[in-house]
């Protein structure tokens, strides 16, 4: 999918917008001026793929915090400030990568100006995070609420108070809590400005709802091209942010494939054990490992291996056996109890011998015992253990009528 055109900045060593890969924010929960427990979670975030990291600055002891925890962070930081100028004055004094400023919250066109001729002179981006929740009240008043138009209009005002000072190193984001909002005023912006963009739904709630909505928002953008850094707003563990973040990045093919891609057949009258807890089971063991496979877990041996054939690897119950399999080929049979664990040994195999090596060390009983298998459970079940075949029938005659 194309991608808008914008200029690119720079947070730390991550570049946004201008072409650099979509990267995935998250926010610490921790309070700044606990530095170690701010710094595990750091090294938390990193390592389930967040590619910058937002810290509040909401006090002196966070800025001195900052100083400290900076330094030692694996990725860039950004200090989120609450209206006090000289808490952005001061955390740009600790070394932090960039600035996320509210327009809503420092409203002084002098104070604006002072942080940003500051970050000019020392080579600092800011975000401008413009959000429903806190526009400025006489923004607010003049379009008659949070509307997309008055979330734009917010930032073109803090973006011209930037210009005045010759600083225009700036990434925006309009957030709303409204999924329909923020769609559009992302739309808005982007034909209004060619700064990069940070895309998410603000106070989406806590998963399952926070996660459709913060998908159903940043992903529909991102399909049209909006967007070059992204954060997910769950209440939640902010791991659970970063990983939703990667994961529907590479979903929609925009960052390269880093962990596993499982995939689960919805399960039917043919399933052979219970698909939700084996495919639950298999998520777990291969969430840790980083395997960038496509794996599949199919409640049967019949139909299993071929609705799954483009997988990488894939695994299909039947009579108390798991059938591995390898691009749609059996290549060993273990016990149904060992069903994860093989998955798992194979999915490690492949990741460091390859694919055509693993297929080259194919069991050479397992086609012949999967096709036994195959039929005993065709000759108990028979081929329409669905019933479809007779519905299709009876359909027919209904319509016929
Ligand atoms: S036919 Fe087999 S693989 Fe397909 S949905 Fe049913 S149990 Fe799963």
């Amino acid at each position: 999918m194309p991608r808008r055109a914008t200029r690119q900045v720079q947070v730390g060593r991550v570049p946004v917008g201008g072409g650099a890969p979509i990267s995935v924010q998250s926010m610490t929960t921790t309070k700044t001026a606990d530095v170690d427990g701010t710094l595990a979670q750091i090294y938390s975030l990193a390592g389930a793929g967040c590619d910058i990291v937002r810290c509040t600055c909401n006090e002196v002891e966070a800025a001195e915090a900052l100083a400290q925890i900076v330094p030692r962070s694996p990725v860039p930081i950004v200090a989120d400030i609450h209206f006090h100028h000289r808490l952005a004055l001061a955390a740009m004094e600790a070394g932090v990568h960039a600035l996320r400023l509210n327009p809503g919250n420092i409203r002084k066109p002098d104070q604006i100006k002072a942080v940003a001729s500051e970050a000019r002179d020392r080579g600092i981006s800011i975000r401008i995070g413009v959000n429903g929740g806190s526009l400025d009240p006489d923004i607010a008043q003049r379009y008659g609420g949070s509307t997309p138009e008055a979330l734009v209009a917010s930032a073109v005002r803090e973006l011209d108070y930037f210009r005045e000072v010759d600083f225009d190193d700036v990434k925006i984001s309009v957030k709303a809590s409204s999924v329909p909002v923020m769609i559009d005023a992302y739309r808005l912006l982007a034909d209004t400005v060619d700064h990069p963009l940070h895309l998410g739904v603000t106070e989406a709630g806590p998963p399952p709802a926070g996660l459709i909505k913060s998908v159903a928002g940043i992903a529909t953008l991102l399909a049209e091209g909006i967007g070059d850094t992204i954060r997910f707003s769950l209440t939640a563990d902010p791991v659970e942010e970063a990983r939703a973040g990667k994961q529907l990045l590479e979903a929609l093919g925009l960052r390269e494939r880093t962990s596993v891609d499982l995939i689960a057949c919805p399960s039917c009258g043919r399933a052979e054990v219970d698909v939700i807890a084996v495919a639950q089971a298999a998520q777990v063991a291969l969430a840790e490992r980083n395997i960038p496979l496509q794996v599949a877990v199919m409640g049967c041996i019949v139909n299993g291996p071929g609705e799954a054939r483009d997988a990488d690897l894939g695994i299909a119950a039947g009579r108390g056996k798991g059938h591995l399999f390898v691009r749609g080929k059996i290549v060993r049979v273990v016990p149904e109890a060992e069903m994860v664990e093989a998955l798992v040994a194979e999915a490690e195999a492949i990741v460091a011998e390859g694919i055509e090596a693993r297929l080259a060390a194919a069991d050479e009983h397992a086609e012949e015992i999967a096709n036994a298998t195959r039929d005993e459970l065709l000759q108990i079940q028979g081929h329409d253990v669905n019933h479809s075949d007779e519905r299709a029938v009876r359909v027919r005659s209904r319509a016929d009528d």
